[in-house]
């Protein structure tokens, strides 16, 4: 079963928004619409991660009926079909991001204002062409450099008592692992 992201035909360039990682904003958002249009017949061995996804999500009659499936049968782990299509998004999003770049879509906004996780950063190197590896490297350190400030202005707030940090734990921990909506 594949379930098309209503956002599915935008381009990747089209979603893009100051601060966060555009492959994982658009996961983000296709796990959320993955799970609302799941059926309640549908059955997976889901990974913890997923389990717990399910278990929270609105969609009670899914969450039922997967639990039950889990107490009922011999539990094979098969591997969990929602990370499975994620995964799946994932690649094609990035080599979706790659050739718009490599056309020059977003580059420049890219490389000023832009945000990429390590993990598809990474993930997008292997996909450009060899003169925008540079350009994504300048990336990844620019976010690096802005994190770091922020994380010592929020440790000096911290001994002072003062100030909640505004996210930045939650957003240095974006950058190093993604906000993929996978176990791992
Ligand atoms: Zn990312
Ligand atoms: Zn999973």
């Amino acid at each position: 079963m594949k379930v098309e992201a209503a956002s599915h035909t935008q381009t990747v360039t089209a979603t893009f928004v100051k601060g966060v990682c555009p492959i994982c904003g658009i996961l983000k958002q296709y796990q959320a619409e993955l799970i609302e249009s799941l059926s309640p017949e549908y059955a997976c061995d889901p990974c913890n991660f997923h389990c717990w996804t399910l278990a929270n999500s609105a969609v009670g009659s899914i969450a039922a009926s997967i639990y039950r499936r889990l107490l009922s049968e011999d539990h094979q782990d098969n591997g969990c079909k929602l990370c499975a299509q994620i995964r799946e998004e994932e690649e094609t999003r990035v080599q979706q991001l790659a050739r718009e770049l490599q056309e020059g879509l977003g580059i420049d906004w890219m490389s000023h204002y832009g945000t990429l996780c390590v993990v598809h950063a990474n993930a997008l190197k292997n996909h450009v062409a060899l003169r925008l590896r540079p350009v994504i490297d300048e990336i990844v350190d620019r976010n690096m450099n802005e994190l770091k400030q922020q994380l010592q202005d929020y440790s000096t707030a911290a001994e002072h008592g003062t100030g909640s940090g505004g996210g930045v734990l939650g957003r240095a921990a974006g950058f190093l692992v993604g906000y993929r909506g996978l176990s791992s």
